[in-house]
């Protein structure tokens, strides 16, 4: 076992809406939400529970640093998915040959929500005929930039208007 060694409290600084109907959220709570970073230290995040005004659904507010129900931090799923990632992650084998699956499986799905929203926002989805002979990883790069933290711009649109995917045995790790 590794040790706990510390424990943050999340208070997100940007107003985010309920996924379901886009009502005003309230904070009702907390939970715990363990995850791994990087260097393979075991970190405690208090995540704030928020409830819908307007139509009573509970969600939890995601930070930037995780992915919903992966157990270790973005940046080294994203280091993972990058063919130039330069991270060392402290991750066995078995468990980033499923990163690289769960993301080949859904970036299909990412993309074409990020497209939609950018489509809902105004913005133009031009390229989609080039882009059909690019890897996935491509794709998702060109619609998020390959600064860091890509792999949370993909997250956090997807997660806020409610259209992720929940892959439950990601837990069973
Ligand atoms: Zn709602």
């Amino acid at each position: 076992m590794k040790r706990v060694n510390q424990e943050f409290l999340v208070r997100s600084l940007e107003q985010v809406s309920c996924p379901c109907c886009g009502g005003q959220l309230s904070v009702i709570g907390s939970r715990k939400r363990k995850y791994t970073n990087s260097e393979g230290n075991r970190i405690i995040l208090r995540i704030r529970r928020l409830r819908c005004k307007v139509c009573r659904s509970i969600h939890h507010e995601l930070p930037d640093i995780l992915v919903p129900y992966k157990r270790h931090c973005s940046e080294s799923i994203e280091s993972v998915l990058d063919p130039e990632g330069t991270i060392c992650v402290a991750a066995d084998d078995s468990t980033i040959r499923r990163w690289r699956e769960w993301f080949r499986r859904y970036v299909d799905h990412f993309t074409g929500c990020l497209e939609s929203i950018t489509a809902r926002l105004g913005g133009k989805t031009a390229k989609k005929v080039t882009r059909s002979s690019m890897s996935g990883f491509q794709r998702a790069i060109d619609l998020v930039g390959n600064a860091p933290g890509w792999l949370a711009r993909i997250v956090r649109p997807v997660t806020n208007t409610n259209n992720w995917i929940h892959t439950r045995f990601a837990f069973l790790s």
